[in-house]
């Protein structure tokens, strides 16, 4: 049996641990951050916790890079760039044979994004991994939810809905051929967090929020928090291909309120359409306009003509009970 020390020399400590804003990592009472003069530090927080967030026995791999993945896309949504991490781990047992492929999942990505796993805690319990995540940014340049302006276009980037649509085959909502069920299962459980996007979008977006409970209500947390509302056009949601093969009604639910897409949703004025799809194309991410900020609160949906669409609420119910 590991002790909680070996644990934490043998999977988390790496000999370069300290990246320039990381002044001490691993090992001391606190790690010690550096921050630039003129910056102001992004700090979010997130847990998972086994049967909750990830069913039991999920791939530990992959379990990795998503915690670390919901965490970076909460910095990528205030326009942040990543520093450090720490992690507080609840394990029922150590055992090396899962703490290996989580930490690689974990460490995997945290490096692709040059993010120091600065400090944690270590102890037993029902499996929970709880992560905080420090970025950095120019003071006064995040992307809140508060600054939506009239007029304003809604962007989206991704795709919306394939989360859901792989929950909904595990969960025999519906069925889905080998090759589609890899599609979207790929991104439920490795979600890429739009982290260059988020950075990019600093002075031409005007509020931002990464897609984490589902479109219409992460947009309602933009709307509400800027004294907004908006027209969305449901029928130019960006969706895959597998959720594309599916019947209207199921497409729209798992496009609107599928949650577990980690993609951005922002607003910026129109003035700015060619810088942001100019962006797009640096980053490598689709992004598509979908509807517009107007003063009237409430969120209102309508189709390609304009007129405005019911969503089948009881499918859209039935489909987001947890
Ligand atoms: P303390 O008792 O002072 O809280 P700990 O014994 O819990 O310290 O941790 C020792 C060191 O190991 C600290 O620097 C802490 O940040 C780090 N640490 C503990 N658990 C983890 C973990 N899961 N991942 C990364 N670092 C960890
Ligand atoms: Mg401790």
């Amino acid at each position: 049996m590991l002790s909680e020390f070996d644990l934490i020399a043998r999977f988390f400590t790496r000999t370069d641990a300290s990246g320039g804003a990381v002044a001490l990592g691993i090992g001391d009472d606190c790690a010690l951050l550096a921050p630039l003069p003129g910056d102001e530090l992004a700090i979010s927080t997130d847990m998972l916790v086994e049967g909750r967030h990830f069913f039991p026995g999920a791939d530990p791999e992959a379990l990795g890079h998503k915690c670390l993945a919901v965490n970076l896309s909460d910095l990528a949504a205030m326009g942040a760039a990543p520093v450090a991490f720490t992690l507080a781990l609840a394990l029922p047992h150590s055992d090396p044979a899962w703490l290996a492929p989580f930490a690689s999942g974990l460490l995997s990505l945290a490096d692709a994004h040059q993010c120091v796993l600065a400090g944690g805690d270590t102890t037993r319990g029902p499996l929970t991994i709880c992560i905080t995540v420090f970025g950095r940014l120019p003071a006064g340049d995040a992307l809140r939810r508060d600054k939506a302006r009239e007029g304003d276009d809604i962007w989206v980037s991704g795709e919306l809905g394939d989360a859901r649509l792989a929950l909904a085959h595990y969960r025999k909502e519906t069925v889905l051929d080998p090759n589609l069920l890899a599609m979207a299962a790929a991104r439920m459980h490795r979600p890429t967090p739009r982290v260059a996007l988020g950075q990019a979008l600093r002075r031409l977006a005007h509020a931002a929020i990464d897609v984490s409970d589902g479109l219409i209500g992460d947009l309602g947390h933009i709307l509400a928090r800027s004294g907004v509302g908006a027209s969305l056009h449901v029928d130019r949601l960006p969706i895959g291909q597998a959720l594309a093969l599916q019947d209207t009604d199921l497409r729209r639910c798992f496009a609107l309120g599928g949650g577990d897409d980690y993609e951005l949703c922002f607003t910026a004025a129109p003035a700015n359409r060619a810088s942001i799809e100019a962006v797009g194309h640096q980053t490598g991410v689709r992004l598509t306009r979908i509807g517009i900020i107007e003063p009237l609160p409430g969120l209102r949906l309508v189709d390609d003509a304009g007129k405005p669409v019911l969503v089948n609420t009881s499918s859209f119910d039935h489909f987001s009970t947890p």
